[in-house]
């Protein structure tokens, strides 16, 4: 496979950062965007150092006067894949949910993908390839309490996929989903300790009796497997699989 340009949000840690060292690895040349550009220059050099080719920039997904700038800014770096992986999360009932935060999430999540794929894809037509990765969640099929924004944006993001799909259908683009369970990254450890606040346990029973407990495989997703599906969508194999839900679940939505 000829080496492609892979555009990573959210790609200075956890499983941005981990698809991006996987990728970098095949030959691709990453540019690992973040809204935190210290954090993006480390991964961008960590993935030299392992002699892979990287740049970083910094990029706030929701701001869409910056987005709208990329596309010419990387006119010598055309973006063959856009990887829409940035997130956060914030973990309240509704009733105390700050509304600033709701709209926060929505926008990094939802909002953000949808603005980074009118940057990206009128040069994915033109050159007549373009592969689109979204990191969706299993919270894009199912819901757990006190996530209602994250919930929301996340099956947001799906629908957002098949209309793109319809969408880029005359063309060489494909838009897929990546859906897993808990991958141990900074997003979860802060996300075990919020729910061992809100729901009064320990962060060993939040582990335990909450996360891993409707997952029959009990086990935590690791970024590996990720980036393997990721490699997967990205090749010519994959060209006919579009708007479709990638889900590593462990089984949980077999129940
Ligand atoms: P992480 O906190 O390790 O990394 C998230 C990255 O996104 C950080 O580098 C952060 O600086 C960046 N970011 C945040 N806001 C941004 C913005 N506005 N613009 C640009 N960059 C921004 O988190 P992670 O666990 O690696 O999560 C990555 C994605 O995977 C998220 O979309 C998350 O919802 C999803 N996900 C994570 C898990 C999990 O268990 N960790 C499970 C399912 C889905």
């Amino acid at each position: 496979m000829k080496p492609l340009n892979i555009f990573i949000t959210g790609g200075a840690s956890g499983i941005g950062l981990g698809i991006a060292e996987s990728l970098a690895a095949e030959g691709h040349h990453i540019i690992v965007a973040d809204i935190n550009l210290d954090a993006a220059q480390s991964a961008a050099d960590k993935i030299s150092d392992q002699g892979g080719s990287a740049q970083a920039i910094e990029v706030n997904v929701c701001d869409a006067k910056r987005v709208g700038e990329l596309a010419s800014e990387l006119k010598d770096t055309p973006v063959d894949v856009l990887v829409n992986n940035a997130g956060i999360q914030h973990v309240s009932k509704i009733e105390d949910f700050p509304p600033e935060k709701w709209q926060q999430l929505i926008n990094i999540m939802l909002v953000g993908p949808a603005l980074l794929t009118q940057a990206f894809l009128p040069g994915m037509r033109e050159r007549d390839f373009g592969r689109i990765v979204n990191v969706g969640s299993i919270h894009s099929v199912i819901a757990s309490p006190y996530k209602s924004a994250y919930v929301a944006a996340k099956h947001g993001l799906l629908g957002f996929a098949k209309t793109i799909a319809l969408e880029t259908g005359d063309c060489n683009v494909t838009i897929n989903t990546l859906c897993p369970a808990y991958v141990k990254t900074p997003l979860v450890e802060k996300q075990i300790a919020a729910q061992a606040k809100e729901n009064n346990m320990s962060e060993e029973d939040v582990v335990n009796k909450i996360m891993l407990e409707p997952m029959p495989k009990k086990s935590f997703i690791s970024v590996e497997e990720l980036a393997d599906t990721a490699k997967f969508l990205i090749s010519p194999s994959a060209r006919n699989i579009t708007g479709q839900t990638m889900i590593l679940d462990g089984g949980w939505t077999a129940r």
